[in-house]
């Protein structure tokens, strides 16, 4: 390996050598070969309408897995917080109307085994990266997790929140860049693209890009989706919205249907000219 080292108390994240890679698997989709795994949708479930809308549009477009928040970690207390339960219901729903495994976020230790009746994938969000009981909870869980990196994480410190679910037993741990806060204004937040090379000189786990959380700006999507790919990333994931102008949450970095289309049409040749395929 190279000069650039992590604490050698990060035992099970880090990579042994240049061999040293995990595939984590989604029923049969995996990540971290040499194919882009894409998941997208919307970030909140709203209705089965627009649940079901956008699901069919994104398979049809290419997406492998499909996302959507039910429990939802707002700013504010006011704003809308999910369906919950019901959310979950209609993932499942939307699961077996397209066949898209389901990426889900879960805020609380004591929902996780709720979350996990419904979803493939357990998805930590960034505000919860450092909630240990949670991620100790994760970590006895039967599913993957999509580890989100917190807001102002450093990679050693995001590394080691991986270390708490590989620790627990879960040895299915996919990163996800989503973007740091700096000082600029004009995007939500900034997209640490070198975190992607960097991480695959330093862990074996797979990396997975959100270049919507990252850039806060549906114009900005798909040109940071493009340079995710190039730079290495194992898949995507996109939040699209069939109304973005009425979404519940984010809709101003929500990619409508034919926007996700036109992007998925622009990533085979990006794939393909860094060794890797959709
Ligand atoms: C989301 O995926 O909708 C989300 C809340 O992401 P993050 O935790 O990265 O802000
Ligand atoms: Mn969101």
């Amino acid at each position: 390996l190279t000069g650039i080292e992590i604490s050698s108390r990060i035992k099970l994240a880090s990579k042994k050598d240049d061999l040293d890679t995990t595939i984590v698997r989604v029923g049969d989709i995996k990540i971290g070969g040499e194919a882009i795994a894409v998941i997208a949708g919307p970030c909140s479930v709203e209705s089965r309408k627009q649940l079901m809308d956008i699901a069919k549009a994104v398979k049809q477009a290419g997406a492998k897995m499909l996302r959507g928040g039910a429990f939802k970690p707002r700013t504010l207390p006011y704003s809308f917080q999910g369906l919950e339960e019901e959310g979950l219901r209609l993932l499942s729903e939307a699961r077996e109307e397209t066949g898209l495994p389901v990426v889900t976020e879960v805020v609380s230790p004591e929902t996780v085994g709720l979350v996990e009746e419904y979803a493939d994938v357990l998805q930590i969000g960034a505000r919860n990266m450092q909630n240990y009981p949670l991620l100790r909870r994760v970590g006895e869980a039967g599913k993957p997790v999509l580890l989100k990196r917190a807001l102002s994480a450093t990679i050693e410190e995001w590394l080691g929140a991986a270390e708490y679910i590989l620790a627990g037993g879960n040895g299915d741990v996919i990163l996800c860049e989503r973007g740091i806060r700096t000082f600029g204004k004009l995007t939500r937040f900034t997209l640490d693209l070198a975190a992607v090379p960097l991480l695959k000189e330093v862990t074996h786990l797979p990396v997975v890009v959100d270049p919507s959380h990252g850039t806060g700006h549906r114009q900005l999507v798909a040109p940071m989706a493009r340079a995710a790919v190039a730079s290495g990333a194992d898949g995507l994931i996109v939040e699209v919205h069939n109304e973005p102008e009425k979404a519940k949450s984010d809709g101003a970095q929500s990619l409508r249907p034919e926007d996700f289309k036109a992007l998925m049409g622009e990533l085979g040749a990006v794939a393909r000219s860094v060794g890797r395929r959709l």
